[in-house]
């Protein structure tokens, strides 16, 4: 049997992104991760379906699993050969107890590697626009816990030296003890109107930050019903969020906003929402299911050269009709005969990325507009293609035929409900805005999801057609875009953001 390892490991202070490369590819590998409370949400995520999961962190209300215990843990399951991540907020070796598991792997003869994470003292402030040094305001920095090991005694911080550190303290864990830091930081001799900054959940989508003076700001923590987990920075460093502070400035801080579209394409949504400070939650109501091996796809594919007209409806039918063209050894070229026609800058984009200039792209997004268009074409008699999904509208399709067009339908996928996950939804019950791409999102997300899962929730639609959808489904829409497309659909919500 192979001999086991132990990596303690540091998973930052909650935003996902400030994990390292490190942690992550050990959480790969790992068979067995032992984890706190504080770790970022997703963070186990990429564990193997197989590996072993445990939690020994403190459940509100009740006790952690004793220091000695968890040691016990880790060195038993690396006796067993394996390879065991022990993954703590932050960093492992600030007040994270890592010293002391370290300590018990040597003693035990383990190997082991300490992994170094972003430890909350320092991201929290720079989150909140407080640069814990600073050449003009702070040339050290202490962190200092504000939770004594109750077993050393009250008094073992040393507030005399605490209030001569020429620099930035920064106290973890020191909520509850708040009002006593802060007197005996005074009483010792520190500037009470110094100041200070209390920054709550921070790196996370609703961080909060109380900036005030020494004197003044466990009041203010109380008042705004502060808790952790939090850390306190005192300095004039703290003064400095008043110009750099960037997280909470942006224009969607705080806002949950749920995203709807099929996983594989929620991504783009989700990451242009966070950039601007929302918090996305993906929920995608529908799955897309390619269905290019059918024997009419096929023999689309075959025909291609002789259509006149080629339209395309969304990004997923442009991706699918170019897979089931390669599936048969075409390329682009296989449209050289044809004018093409995309519904929406979305699927001309899509088109582009893959070497076609879409001809006609109609001015609104919508399938009625593409017909107007289409209408200046002389398309009597001549072969045209749609190809799209299963079950879209067939308003395109039938406005074709009357323009005297030989159509030929092909469905490249079908969307279907996709089930929804339990932690998402949970999420979501308290989202600010719900978004809605397409009317199939709208459908399948009213119908699997609970009742009142949106209440209080603004809706947001991408266009005419799925606001008709929505209210069909029985929900209000409150923002509609302009734009029929990703960038659209942001610009109204940020938009309405504004307002509210
Ligand atoms: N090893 C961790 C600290 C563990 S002690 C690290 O290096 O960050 C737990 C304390 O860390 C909390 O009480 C709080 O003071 C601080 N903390 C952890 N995550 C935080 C966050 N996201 N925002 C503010 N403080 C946080």
């Amino acid at each position: 049997m192979s001999a086991g390892i132990v990596y303690l490991v540091g998973a930052g202070p909650g935003d996902p992104g400030l994990m390292t490369a490190r942690s992550l590819e050990l959480i790969v590998a790992a068979d067995v991760i032992v984890h706190d409370r504080l770790i970022p949400r997703d963070a186990l995520a990429p564990a193997r379906g197989d590996a072993e999961v445990l939690y020994v962190g403190k459940e509100p209300g009740s006790a952690s699993v004793p220091q000695d215990e968890i040691a016990q843990l880790l060195i038993e399951r690396a006796r067993e050969g394996r390879i065991v991540v022990r993954l703590k907020g932050g960093d492992p070796f600030v007040f994270g107890r890592g010293g002391e598991e370290a300590e018990a792997l040597a003693e035990a003869g383990i190997p082991f590697e300490v992994v170094p994470g972003v430890t909350a003292g320092v991201a929290a402030p720079a989150y909140a626009g407080v640069p814990v040094t600073h050449r003009d305001d702070a040339s050290a920095v202490a962190f200092v816990t504000g939770h004594e090991d109750p077993d050393k005694g009250e008094d073992s911080l040393d507030y005399e030296a605490l209030a001569r550190f020429p620099g930035t303290l920064v106290f973890y864990m020191g909520v509850k003890a708040l009002p006593t830091i802060t007197e005996r930081l005074i009483a010792a001799g520190r500037d009470s109107g110094e100041p200070t900054a209390v920054v709550e959940r921070g790196t996370l989508p609703d961080q909060r930050t109380v900036a005030s003076t020494l004197g003044e700001v466990a009041g203010a923590v109380s008042e705004a019903g502060i808790r952790p987990p939090a850390v306190t920075v005192v300095g004039p460093a703290a003064a400095r969020r008043e110009r750099i502070a960037w997280v909470e400035n942006r224009p969607l801080h705080g806002k949950r906003v749920v995203v709807t579209r099929a996983r594989a394409q929620a991504s783009e949504l989700a990451g242009r929402l966070a950039v601007l400070g929302a918090e996305p939650i993906e929920l995608p109501a529908i799955r897309i299911e390619p269905r290019i091996d059918s024997k009419e796809v096929r023999r689309a594919i075959e025909s291609l050269h002789s259509y006149a007209l080629v339209c395309l409806t969304s990004p997923n039918g442009v991706r699918l009709l170019f897979e089931a063209m390669e599936a048969q050894g075409r390329d682009a070229r296989a449209l050289a005969n044809a004018t093409v026609a995309a519904i929406g800058p979305g699927t001309a984009a899509a088109l582009r990325e893959r070497g076609v200039i879409a001809d006609v792209v109609p001015a609104r997004f919508v399938a009625e507009a593409l017909v107007e268009d289409l209408s200046k074409l002389e398309l009597n008699g001549k072969p045209v293609l749609v190809a799209r999904a299963a079950e879209a509208r067939e308003v395109l399709p039938e406005a074709l035929r009357e323009l005297g067009a030989e159509v030929d339908v092909v469905a490249l996928y079908e969307t279907l409900a996709e089930q929804p996950d339990p932690d998402a939804i949970e999420r979501a019950a308290e989202s600010d805005y719900v978004t809605f791409t397409s009317s199939s999102t709208v459908r399948n997300f009213t119908e699997a999801l609970p009742e009142d899962i949106a209440a209080g929730a603004r809706i947001v639609s991408i266009g005419p057609v799925t606001s008709e959808a929505a209210r069909e489904a029985g929900l209000a829409v409150d923002v509609e875009a302009d734009r029929h497309d990703i960038d659209g659909l942001v610009e109204a919500l940020l938009a309405d953001a504004a307002n509210s």
